[in-house]
């Protein structure tokens, strides 16, 4: 079934509307990483419940407890926007994710306009914080509920909203609000869709079905009791610093590849057809190239490369806690040093299965060095991969909406990297998940002079919309 052609004109009609409604949100500085704003936080979940209360959406604003702070006080977390719309058990159920806050962003930084004013320019991009990231597609779902109401339409499906406010800050809360309420809210939810990655260009529409999930190591190697001087104590002790950039060359060669025994086993084998799909995807080796800003790619070969950031893992050195880095000639010997470094983990890898080969090599490398020094590796952080199934309902309702929208058949992508709900979603709820993306690569989500297309919300609108009408008839 498609989208009623009355529901595209209302869209087109009332763009300048959407856009000026999209002006509101941009105007709360919602930023969930800074404490002086977490009353705007608060204010823009209240922003949302009165766009969506009038349209007859059923909102709940769930608290989800306080945030210990560093000095020991404690702040109200912002709640989670929880909506129902509707509850006919002959219709298929979807739960709709975005958040409603947004990074830091000071004028100072570099912006060219007021970061809070949303601020179109004569390309039509709209500029300002959170526009493409994430307020310009939770905006669209509250566009396309008031299109339908408006226009006396029937929604094909029954909705459930969930809007967080504190996505930029570690989705706190919202993993066990999930694991609670799964025989509660999110009980008759038969599929997810969350509208918060972008295209990988400025050209083609796009469907994300995997993200990379991530184990971040720090490598303590010590040796002295106090730092030394290289003049007294130079080739006389077992240097730390040594050590360890010794054992941090080991990880990876600079060709990308990972040196760490048993790994590569754990990568899920590629199969023909999946190389195919890199192969054809709309990605030149100069998007790479002009995002880094210089001519530094890995490999002529576009699916080698497009698959070092998909479908294979990666090992990234990050840095060295300890080390003198300041300007002069300073000759001391460090005490103790922390190197920092991450592997980005694609299916089957997990930080389980991945730690301990991680450790046991680390320590067999060191063993070699015969150095008198302590090695201690340890895993501070990490998440599973997570990957769906592109072949499912749920994404062949998205290629038919993309393709009635944009004309043009949308490609199939993996992120290089996380974004942790869609795991918990995924898992807890045992749903399949579609990334949906409304914005563009160059959009500069976290960034300064953050945008979004004029174009790209309004035909974003139309495909998230139509996305509805096409779900409730394929199967
Ligand atoms: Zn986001």
């Amino acid at each position: 079934m498609p989208a009623p052609t009355e529901f595209i004109k209302y869209v087109d009609a009332h763009k300048d509307a959407f856009i000026a409604r999209l002006g509101e949100a941009v105007a709360i500085p919602s930023v969930s990483g800074d404490p002086s704003h977490r009353q705007d936080v608060i204010n823009m979940a209240g922003f949302i419940k009165r766009l969506l209360e009038p349209l007859g959406v059923k909102v709940e604003l769930k608290d989800i407890g306080m945030e210990k702070q560093t000095d020991g006080s404690e702040l109200p977390l912002p709640p989670v926007v929880f909506g129902v719309l509707g509850d006919n058990p002959n219709k298929k159920t979807i739960l709709l994710y975005a958040h409603y806050d947004v990074q830091p962003a000071l004028v100072t930084d570099g912006w060219n306009t007021d970061p809070f004013t949303l601020s179109p320019d004569n390309e039509g991009r709209l500029f300002g914080r959170g526009s493409t990231d994430d307020k310009g597609p939770l905006i669209a779902w509250i566009n396309i509920i008031e299109a339908h109401v408006k226009l006396g339409l029937e929604l094909p499906v029954n909705l459930r909203f969930c809007f967080e406010g504190m996505e930029e800050s570690g989705s706190e809360g919202l993993d066990d609000l999930i694991i609670r309420e799964k025989n509660g809210f999110f009980e008759s939810c038969d599929c997810v869709c969350i509208c918060d990655n972008y295209w990988m260009n400025d050209r083609t529409p796009c469907l994300t079905y995997g993200v990379r999930g991530m184990s971040y190591y720090r490598l303590v190697v010590s040796g002295p009791a106090r730092d030394l001087h290289s003049g007294l104590f130079g080739n006389t002790v077992h240097e730390p610093m040594t050590d360890l950039i010794l054992l941090m060359s080991k990880l990876v060669t600079p060709n990308g590849e990972i040196l760490i025994p048993g790994l590569d086993k754990l990568v899920a084998p590629l199969t023909d057809t999946e190389r195919k799909r890199y192969e054809t995807l709309d990605f030149a080796l100069t998007d790479i190239e002009d995002q880094v800003g210089a001519k530094i790619v890995l490999s002529d070969d576009k699916a080698r490369v497009l698959m070092g950031r998909m479908r294979n893992p990666s090992l990234s050195l990050h840095g060295i806690e300890g080390a003198f880095y300041g300007p002069g000639a300073k000759t001391v010997i460090p005490a103790k040093v922390q190197g920092k470094f991450s592997i980005r983990l694609v299916p089957n890898m997990t930080p389980e299965n991945v730690d301990p080969l991680v450790v046991k090599y680390l320590h067999d490398e060191f063993a070699k060095l015969k150095s008198k020094n302590t090695l201690k590796v340890e895993n501070i952080h990490g998440g599973k991969p997570w990957m769906a199934d592109p072949d499912h309902w749920n994404y062949r309702a998205a290629i038919k909406a993309t393709e009635k929208v944009y004309k043009k058949k949308p490609d199939l992508t993996r992120e290089g990297g996380s974004i942790p709900v869609t795991l918990t979603f995924a898992d807890v709820l045992g749903l399949n998940v579609l990334l949906l993306p409304m914005g563009r690569g160059d959009d500069g989500a976290h960034s300064t002079n953050e945008k979004l297309d004029t174009y790209n919300y309004i035909e974003g609108t139309k495909l998230l919309g139509t996305y509805l009408h096409e779900i409730a008839v394929t199967n």
